[in-house]
């Protein structure tokens, strides 16, 4: 079994990086984030607020989150109902974002993620994969890029799907998430002492991609 640990800030390309290097390498990809965000929506959903660490708490055993592999693809289900989508949106990023500072939060979810690792070789990214959850992955990557690179990215992946966005309010929210996942006092987010850095700010997707896989490669061959 083999585990690689990817972390880094919002926006970063983790996601789409993790994936690509999963794939190729013929591992599950595990996006970590996808469990912060079905809380964050949860609590949405039920008018609870993600900073009412209490309130969060008292909803957790009510929560049955579960990542199934379709066709390859991770599909995030809440008490049985598939929320993939649902959870993609920046009401929802913010919300994961507060919630994910919650201790309660994070313990409820930490062997659900270490389960996964348990099984099967995987690709997990997150925040802190390196430093809490797999703190013995057998590689470790820092991914970051500048937060205008960041917000460009996000902007350019909205208007894809055809939604209208402003950049400058996409980096307001990224800085506000690097700050809120930075600055928290449980499993800030942070480069692992043995983590590789990879910076994107000048690389494409391809490019960034290519350096992930050797990066991978260099260190499980
Ligand atoms: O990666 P993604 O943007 O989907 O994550 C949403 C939020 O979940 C992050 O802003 C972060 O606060 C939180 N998170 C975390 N630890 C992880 C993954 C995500 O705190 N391992």
């Amino acid at each position: 079994m083999t585990s690689v640990a990817i972390d880094g800030p919002a926006g970063a390309g983790k996601s789409t990086i993790a994936r690509a290097a999963a794939k190729q390498l013929g591992f599950i990809y595990v996006d970590t984030g996808a469990l912060y965000r079905t809380i964050g929506y949860a609590c949405l959903k039920r008018g609870i607020s993600p900073r009412d660490s209490a309130a969060v708490e008292g909803i957790l055993s009510e929560l049955q989150i579960a990542l199934r592999f379709l066709s390859g693809e991770q599909h995030t289900f809440l008490n049985e109902e598939d929320v993939s989508e649902l959870i993609r949106t920046e009401e929802v990023s913010m919300a994961a974002s507060h919630v994910s500072a919650i201790p309660a939060v994070r313990a409820f979810l930490l062997d659900l993620q270490r389960g996964f690792a348990k099984t099967q070789s995987v690709v997990m990214d997150g925040r802190d994969i390196g430093t809490v959850v797999l703190p013995h992955a057998d590689v470790k990557v820092f991914l970051t890029a500048s937060a205008e690179a960041r917000a460009h990215r996000r902007w350019l992946q909205y208007r894809e799907k055809g939604i209208s966005a402003d950049e400058q309010e996409i980096l307001r929210e990224i800085r506000q998430r690097d700050e809120n996942d930075s600055g928290r006092e449980i499993a800030p987010l942070r480069r692992a002492e043995d983590a590789a850095l990879l910076d994107t700010t000048e690389l494409t997707l391809e490019e960034s991609i290519s350096q992930m896989i050797s990066l991978i490669r260099s260190k499980i061959s």
